[in-house]
């Protein structure tokens, strides 16, 4: 069945996913904390639909293959069509933002990374992307400077501004569309901020984006 959206209020969203498409490197710190190189272009990478679950309902981790880490992101929802979009085609085309979850498998994407090979399935596992209720653009007018954080059983653990990003939302959106066409429904992440850290069973969770968004949910 194919994941499909909701607003924040629960009512759904008629955009069926197709893809999300997501970028690594985006802020400097989580970089430093991961000891990568910084990137000359975004470093692109693709979850598809079957990872996509429900922010706000417990959702479960991979508990045999390692740690899992949490990366907090700011989620994009596009409702047009976009190949080789300029900066200005592709804010038109944000309907919506939202937070999501790019669960990533730590342990086994170090060692692929290790041996120099792509880390697919530590990103792009069922349920990797925890996706919550979105609000409209409209709500969020300034896409540069968007504050967002995690707690996890009460304590702060990211807490950044989409200021912080290297290649900033709609440059992002941009450079993605001239690799891959985004379609109505798709998702696109953002990148995480510094802090990432492992999830464990029973983990309760609280992310938020500048007071007027929260969601509450917790890991199984
Ligand atoms: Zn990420």
């Amino acid at each position: 069945m194919k994941y499909r959206h909701h607003w924040l209020s629960g009512d759904r969203i008629d955009l069926p996913t197709g893809k999300v498409v997501c970028v690594g490197r985006n802020y400097a710190k989580h970089i430093q904390e991961l000891n990568n190189p910084l990137p000359d272009d975004p470093v692109l990478f693709i979850k598809p639909a079957t990872s996509l679950v429900p922010l706000e309902a417990p959702f479960p981790i991979p508990t045999d293959r390692g740690e899992v880490h949490h990366e907090t992101e700011i989620a994009i929802l596009i409702d047009t069509r976009l190949q080789n979009a300029s900066e200005g085609e592709s804010i038109d085309a944000i309907k919506a933002l939202g937070l999501a979850l790019d669960l990533t498998l730590r342990d086994v994407q170090s060692r692929l990374k290790a041996k120099g090979l792509p880390w697919e399935i530590a990103k792009a596992f069922d349920g990797s992307c925890p996706v919550s209720g979105f609000i409209a653009k409209e709500h969020l007018p300034n896409l540069d400077d968007i504050h967002f954080s995690l707690k996890i059983n009460g304590e702060t653990r990211q807490e950044d501004t989409s200021a912080h990003m290297l290649t900033s939302i709609t440059g992002l959106i941009s450079y993605i569309s001239r690799h891959f066409t985004l379609e109505p429904g798709d998702i696109v992440l953002t990148g995480t901020p510094a802090g990432v850290g492992p999830l464990k069973p029973g983990d309760q969770l609280e992310l938020a984006i500048s007071e007027r968004f929260t969601v509450t949910t917790s890991c199984l």
